[in-house]
């Protein structure tokens, strides 16, 4: 089976660096499968192709499993692109998959014109499906069907074309050609899952075949299709019953009457503004009002805000005035639909990060790896992190007793239990936490809001 990535972005030989092979050189890669070799058939200025070709060794494949090389599920396995293929890149091109890049990172974080080859790819329901896995994520697909030495399975050589970062794109080839090919050569268990959410997760949450492209992954066990959809978007479930932007809620008539979401934002934005980041994300953005006020601040250079829910992401849009001539420049704001409990490269060079009202939307037992992701991988040197304190709900007379002030919020907290949260945070990753207050502050009861402030 052959894999080709080629590239016509200027100097193309940096695919070179891109993927840590030295164009001049053949590179063999040894697999308990077989064996991987990697080299360049073309690095010109103009053009560069780097080619990997993986020869599965039906002897090795069925040693020990009493099952001869043409029975059974083997029997394509040494011909057709598989799982072994996706195991040989994420080897042969391991740092390239993790989006880094020691010689040229700001080309790693770019997309640069590509076009890739596989072939023989399976594609036992025809080309059209997979047109459906690739094509949402801006491929240009064009399948040529090929022979295939047994007759019975057609396959197809996929060509790929489009603007991708590099890891992205193999990414989407890690996890979408043993979806295509659906036989896995091992045993599918819960890391499966990690695999799957680590190379897709960024991607797979907003594709229309999420579900398919789940369960064929995890190759049909419900039990892990479930879990892993869940894990991918369970904040749309949540919307669906009762989204924050559908209905307004008792929180915003509550909250109404002192303008606590403006004064939180203008907090939120002094912050940030004083924090010197010139990169800022936005986690939880919501309808995108956070990002009008820092939009015009010129000390902004790139502002990036991420949802969960696409509707309010639209929302967003057209708030900011994206795309407009009177908007902001188009690469200045991006807007990304995603999830917060998932690493995402896409808002990786943040300096600060903002969760204007969000943790409280998530359920207790995710905040872990949402702290894990925002405080535990990011490059950030300033959080901002707000919520409502809960001891105030009693001044809220319109609240009936121990209710919470969003039908979607998850928990309120009160300021010891905000404190006792970043002290965990404090003392894992070594950020240092300062906490305020938001709104008119009662003796008693504190201010309505909360805000905490971690730097580092
Ligand atoms: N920060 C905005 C919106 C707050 S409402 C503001 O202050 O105006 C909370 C937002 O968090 C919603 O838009 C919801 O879609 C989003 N959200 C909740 N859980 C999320 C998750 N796990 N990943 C991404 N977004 C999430």
């Amino acid at each position: 089976m052959f894999l080709s990535i080629a590239t016509t972005h200027r100097p193309a030989t940096d695919l070179g660096y891109l993927l840590m092979k030295h164009p001049a050189r053949v590179h063999e890669t040894e697999f308990s499968f077989g064996r991987a070799t990697s080299f360049f058939p073309q690095a010109g200025e103009e053009r560069c192709e780097a080619a990997l070709v993986l020869d599965v060794d039906p002897v090795a494949l069925v040693r020990g499993r009493g099952e001869s090389p043409v029975e059974g599920y083997v029997n394509d396995r040494p011909y057709a692109a598989s799982s072994f293929l996706s195991v040989a890149i994420n080897r042969v091109f391991r740092t390239a998959m993790t989006g880094t890049s020691r010689d040229r990172q700001a080309l790693a974080d770019a997309a640069i014109p590509l076009e890739i080859e596989v072939v023989p790819l399976p594609a036992r329901e025809g080309p059209d499906l997979v047109r459906r896995l690739f094509e949402p994520l801006g491929w240009q697909v064009s399948c040529r069907s090929v022979d295939d030495a047994t007759g019975e399975a057609p396959y197809v050589a996929l060509r790929l074309e489009g603007r991708q970062r590099l890891a992205d794109a193999l990414g989407h080839l890690y996890v979408l050609i043993p979806v295509l090919d659906e036989a896995k050569h091992y045993w599918v268990g819960e890391d499966e899952i990690t695999k799957l959410l680590e190379k897709g997760g960024a991607w797979l949450a907003a594709h229309p075949e999420r579900e398919l492209v789940t369960r064929r992954y995890l190759k049909g066990r419900r039990d892990l299709t479930r879990s892993a959809l869940a894990r991918l978007a369970p904040e749309e479930e949540a919307e669906a019953e009762a989204g924050p932007a559908a209905r307004p809620s008792v929180e915003d008539a509550l909250e109404a009457s002192m303008r606590l979401h403006d004064l939180r934002l203008e907090t939120v934005t002094g912050v940030l503004a004083a924090s010197g980041a010139r990169v800022v994300a936005d986690l939880g953005c919501g309808e995108g009002r956070l990002l009008e006020r820092l939009v015009r601040d010129r000390r902004f250079v790139r502002l990036i805000g991420l949802d969960a829910s696409v509707r309010s992401l639209e929302r967003a849009a057209r708030r900011l005035r994206l795309g407009q001539p009177e908007g902001p420049q188009a690469d200045r704001v991006s807007l990304l639909h995603g999830a917060l409990t998932l690493r995402d490269r896409r808002w990786q060079e943040a300096e600060a990060v903002a969760l204007v009202e969000v943790i409280e939307h998530l359920d207790p037992e995710r905040l872990p790896t949402l702290a894990e992701v925002v405080f535990g991988t990011t490059r950030a040197k300033t959080v901002v992190v707000t919520t409502p304190n809960a001891e105030h709900n009693v001044l809220f007379t319109a609240l009936a007793c121990g209710s919470l002030r969003h039908p979607d919020h998850r928990f309120e907290w009160t300021r010891a239990e905000m404190r006792s949260w970043a002290a965990g945070i404090e003392e894992r990753w070594g950020w240092k936490a300062a906490h305020s207050g938001i709104g008119p502050e009662q003796p008693v009861h504190g201010a309505p809001s909360q805000m905490m402030v971690f730097t580092r």
